[in-house]
């Protein structure tokens, strides 16, 4: 699952409680203990056509394993994960359908670090990257120029009381008193801010090691199209470069001052850095159907090594587990008094907990964001489907088309370009059915949790026929699930139907299914790993997927479309 906002800038930062004491991994077994947690490694037997939960495991501890680094598009992990992939289908007898008869779809990623040795002037004083200011990464687009741009303070960031107008903004270096909003700076389309040529947040009298960091990091995207937007590159900077920008101080400033006239321009080191989806097709068995597609996709990639260094992760994964449950909210409705007391006492057992833990083993320092549930789960589950289907007697009337795609972290990237380029006809594609977090869902992991927890997103947006579809097949399950409908509302505030590969389908007029057991406190964070899923729980998953699509497969029609197709080209609307 990608992040809320595509463009978010700025790091989060976390205490970092390091150690150089590491604990032995448990050693492996070959079959899942009966109780007591999951072992840190593990390897399982070979996997068979039977959607299990043994099968999951075998395969999620070699999905999700520190070798891979986290999966991040546009590296060498997320090569070797995607050839962990097409080796799988590979070996089922699975149709290749990418690129010139592989199973590999290659897209066109480069990765842009900001170039250290970039320096600016002004007034003639030299102000030096990592020194003075730093840039934050940013995706998808060009950086707007700050080459003879003329300085203004812009005021407190988030202060919306006393804010520039977009005409003193536009064109304009705006330099920004960090205030309260310091930690996630975001500038929409709708910001008085947007034309800004750059955005300089004043980072303190030097730059932190998080902003450094963020500096550092490259940003792995697409290749900006001819004529891509520009947008304004946001800055952390200190204060005495702001002194210099704004030539005094910017304390007591009046917001809208003006400042003085940047030289020299921010300089970008960009490269290739491929990826590739993983696309295969289990033929059908129709002569008259099989040109036609069910759709069943995951996404293959995650977030990467932690750019701010490791963490402890027990300790970590006992405050995002407690955090989560102090701060959910999925109707947004007023807690009760009650309510507001569960969380107190969640977050006072942090403590009890670790010394708990701290009894067992020593602190293990973790920086490799290994994405079990996201979307680890949903990418082994895939899997499981396409072993299913492979070596199940009666194949479907209509093919399967499985799609691992890459770059959704970075929004959508991958199932964006497949849609826009692909290797089958759009309109051969019947309807699209898209796991992503599968592995997660229990009472431990979100309030409504439970063995029957499942969200369902999107069902029926575009064709009512599916959405009840989806509810008939699970009711034949041995074990249905509760379909959990909040985050399908309309303007639901966590935007869950904008934020996974589904919507990229969807916005071709193509009906979706969309299935998740939901967000929980390791989240994008090194905490979410193998040891922490619920393995029976997404096999439950995985079988309904299959049915599911077998049951779709089978129709006489394809499911009708009977609601509005969204603008291929428009914004994604919850
Ligand atoms: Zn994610």
């Amino acid at each position: 699952m990608r992040v809320r906002m595509l463009v978010p800038v700025g790091a989060l930062a976390l205490a970092s409680a390091c150690s150089s004491t590491q604990a032995p991994a448990s050693a492996g077994s070959a079959a899942i203990p009966a109780s007591g947690p999951l072992p840190l490694k593990y390897t399982g037997p070979a996997t068979s056509a039977a959607i299990s939960a043994q099968d999951l495991m075998t395969r999620l501890y070699v999905y999700a394993d520190d070798s891979l680094q986290g999966r991040e598009a546009g590296t060498i992990g997320h090569m070797k994960a995607t050839a962990y992939i097409a080796d799988q289908v590979r070996r089922l007898g699975l149709v290749p359908a990418g690129d010139n008869g592989t199973y590999f779809q290659n897209v066109p990623f480069i990765s842009r670090r900001f170039d250290p040795t970039t320096t600016l002037t002004v007034d003639g004083a030299t102000l030096a990257a990592f020194t003075d200011f730093v840039a934050s990464p940013f995706r998808g687009a060009l950086p707007r120029s700050i080459e003879g741009v003329q300085a203004v303070y812009g005021g407190e960031l988030g202060d919306t009381a006393h804010q520039l107008t977009a005409e003193q903004a536009t064109g304009k270096l705006v330099v920004l008193s960090a205030g309260e909003g310091r930690r996630f700076p975001r500038f929409g389309a709708n910001s008085p801010l947007s034309g800004a040529a750059a955005i300089a947040i004043i980072a303190g009298p030097q730059l932190t090691p998080q902003e450094l960091a963020s500096g550092r990091t490259a940003s792995l995207t697409l290749r900006p199209e001819a004529g891509a937007p520009a947008v304004p590159v946001t800055l952390s900077i200190t204060e005495s470069a702001a002194a210099r920008l704004l030539g005094a101080s910017p304390n007591g400033m009046a917001v809208g001052t003006t400042g003085r006239t940047v030289q020299g321009s921010l300089r970008y080191v960009t490269t290739d850095a491929p990826t590739r989806n993983v696309v295969a097709i289990l033929p059908g068995s129709d002569p008259r159907l099989k040109g036609e597609y069910v759709a069943i996709g995951a996404h293959s990639d995650h977030i990467g090594i932690r750019a701010a260094g490791p963490v402890d992760h027990d300790s970590l994964h006992l405050y995002n587990q407690q955090r989560y449950f102090a701060t959910e909210n999925p109707t947004g409705a007023r807690l009760t008094p009650e309510q507001v007391e569960q969380q107190r006492a969640r977050l006072a057992a942090i403590r009890v907990n670790l010394d708990s833990v701290r009894a067992l083993r020593a602190p293990r320092p973790d920086s490799i964001n290994n994405g079990a549930d996201d979307d680890g789960s949903g990418t082994v589950t895939v899997l499981e489907v396409a072993e299913a289907f492979a070596k199940g007697a009666v194949k479907p009337k209509r093919s399967i088309l499985f799609v691992w795609h890459t770059g959704e972290e970075k929004g959508l990237l991958g199932s964006r370009y497949f849609t826009d380029n692909p290797t089958v006809p759009r309109d051969s594609i019947v309807a699209q059915i898209n796991i992503d977090m599968v592995g997660r869902g229990a009472a431990t992991d979100l309030r409504a949790g439970s063995e029957r927890y499942l969200q369902i997103v999107g069902s029926r947006r575009l064709s009512t026929e599916l959405g009840d579809l989806a509810e008939a097949v699970n009711r034949t399950e041995a074990m249905p699930f509760a379909f959990d409908y909040t985050y399908d509302a309309n303007g639901h505030p966590e935007n869950i139907y904008c934020r996974s590969d589904h919507y990229e389908y969807a916005r071709w007029g193509i009906p979706v299914v969309f299935l998740t057991t939901g967000l929980h406190g390791d989240y994008h964070q090194v905490t979410d790993e193998p040891q922490y899923i619920d393995y029976p729980h997404m096999a439950r998953v995985g079988k309904l997927v299959f049915d599911l699509a077998d049951r779709v497969a089978d129709l006489d029609h394809r499911p009708v479309v009977d609601k509005p197709k969204p603008d291929p080209r428009g914004a994604c609307r919850q």
